[in-house]
């Protein structure tokens, strides 16, 4: 047995049926029951409200043998043959595929022609804006003059791009945005009417997914009940069905900035242009995200007007915990220009970059909120209780992996070490450098290292080695203070430093020891 779509099986065949557009059945009914029928209609609206539906209710009730309240029969002959699509009385074109010229012409002769049966012929246009500028031409003389038995009624999603000749000989008529609850009450009908069994906040999802289209709420309806054939449709199973999948993708970005970690959000760029993604809705959905953090953050039932599944949720909620107000309305406000800044552009994906990269470094910025994002971030170091460069601080928001940090970084005070300590550190660079991966040892090894303030620098050789660098910054560090049990004052700093008079090149006694040990080893392989 073949299946058929929902929105096919439950296209509404009378004006009742019909939902949301109240304001438009009522005058076409009216108009029927006084006889007072036009000659030309146009129904504008976005897609799915109903604009073909109510076409074709109205081309049957103007035809109808017996009427009822301005309604169709659907009973009677003139009704069957129409529903059947036998009638030569409704002719429906698409002007999307039938756009030029010709297409007018064979309907403005075929209209000459009196209906062989019924009382009306009627044209239904779909897509009108789509015709060509000659033929809305070819069409305008038969509109101003129409034979009386013939009714066009033209439906656009477009109305704008009709020409004002055309417009000023119609009956306009616009078909509203269909509301989430109109939506959800049909839908609910329709469901128990195929016995489906859908949990209710399942159903509102889709309402509102739905866009104001009832025919999308029920071709989305039809989706996902596929996916559950004998099973219950529950909320979070529309979620991974339509797709909402990607507020993950929200969570891991923000975690990844809250992180500093450069290179983690524009991996997930990267992916999210490899999925072809759309960009600009990526940063609206973003935006959408951080609002529902923040409702999470300011109201407490929250949870009641946020769809997302209970483990999103509580993702959500995670990082409500560790996120200030200001700096989620500071994220906000990028995000919310950055909509507008890439629009138009055709570098949006370096947009985007750039513009997460300002949420992670408020320094770029010098307005209020970003001085509290930047004071928010050294609270939440000191709360930490230790006070390193951000760019180290992996997974702040992963609790398993925070506790093994907590159990490796020692809290207890170490002494602070002074510049006999540090040139112990270069002594021992070589030993410190074992505890590194291949890339890093050869960075460090060709870094310049320099003393300044008490302070050990590190100085890379070129600006990849020092993004490189920079991401294990505090590791770097701790592995140092492991090695000479003492706090030390470390900095990567940037491969083009310009060092100060009074800092001192660390190089020579590096060099020294670097090569008497590398000897001592060669001497020893030589034994
Ligand atoms: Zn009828």
């Amino acid at each position: 047995m073949s299946y058929t779509a929902l929105y096919r099986k439950f296209r509404p065949d009378n004006y009742d049926d019909v939902k949301g557009q109240e304001h438009i059945t009522r005058t076409l009914a009216n108009q029927l029951k006084k006889n007072r029928i036009g000659h030309a209609y146009l129904f504008c609206g976005t897609r799915g409200t109903g604009k073909t539906s109510v076409a074709k209710i109205f081309a049957r009730a103007v035809n109808c043998e017996n009427p009822i309240n301005g309604n169709p029969c659907n009973e009677c002959p003139t009704c069957r043959s129409i529903i059947e699509g036998t009638s030569m009385n409704v002719i429906e074109m698409d002007a999307a595929s039938n756009n030029g010229v010709d297409s007018i012409r064979d309907i403005v002769e075929e209209v000459t022609y009196s209906p062989t049966s019924g009382k009306y012929k009627v044209y239904i246009i779909d897509e009108v804006h789509m015709l060509s500028i000659s033929a809305f031409n070819a069409l305008l003389k038969t509109l101003e003059e129409p034979p009386s038995y013939v009714i066009f009624i033209l439906a656009t999603t477009e109305a704008h791009k009709i020409p004002i000749t055309i417009l000023s000989r119609c009956q306009r008529y616009d078909f509203k945005h269909i509301s989430v609850d109109v939506i959800k009450n049909r839908l609910s009908e329709l469901a128990a009417k195929e016995n489906m069994d859908v949990e209710d906040k399942a159903l509102t999802f889709i309402s509102k997914m739905a866009d104001g289209s009832l025919r999308d709420a029920l071709s989305l309806l039809d989706e996902c009940e596929a996916f559950c054939i004998d099973e219950k449709l529950t909320y979070d199973k529309t979620l991974e069905i339509l797709g909402a999948v990607d507020t993950t993708i929200f969570s891991n970005i923000l975690r990844c900035i809250l992180n500093q970690d450069t290179i983690g959000v524009m991996k997930h760029i990267e992916e999210m242009v490899n999925y072809g993604r759309d960009l600009l809705q990526f940063v609206i959905d973003f935006t959408w995200y951080l609002r529902n953090l923040l409702l999470i953050k300011t109201e407490d039932d929250a949870d009641e007007i946020i769809d997302i599944s209970e483990e999103n949720l509580l993702r959500l909620k995670e990082e409500g915990e560790i996120i200030e107000t200001p700096v989620i309305m500071r994220y906000i406000r990028v995000l919310s220009e950055l909509t507008n800044q890439i629009k138009y552009s055709s570098q949006k994906r370096v947009l985007i970059e750039i513009a997460l990269i300002k949420l992670m470094k408020p320094e770029m910025e010098k307005d209020v909120e970003s001085l509290t994002n930047r004071l928010a971030n050294i609270e939440k170091k000191l709360e930490n209780g230790i006070l390193i460069d951000g760019a180290s601080k992996k997974n702040v928001l992963n609790k398993k992996e925070e506790a093994r940090e907590e159990k490796v970084i020692p809290k207890e005070e170490l002494v602070k070490a002074v510049p006999e300590d540090i040139k112990k550190v270069i002594e021992n660079w070589n030993d410190i450098l074992k505890n590194f991966d291949p890339l890093s040892k050869s960075y460090m090894k060709n870094s310049k290292l320099l003393m300044e303030n008490e302070t050990l620098l590190v100085v890379p050789e070129n600006n990849t080695a020092y993004s490189f660098l920079k991401q294990k910054e505090s590791n770097i560090k701790y592995t140092i203070e492991k090695n000479i049990e003492k706090e030390i004052g470390f900095k990567i700093s940037e491969a083009n430093f310009k060092e100060e008079a009074d800092s001192i090149d660390l190089k020579d006694i590096f060099g020294k020891i670097n090569m008497s040990v590398e000897d001592n080893f060669d001497d020893a392989e030589e034994m």
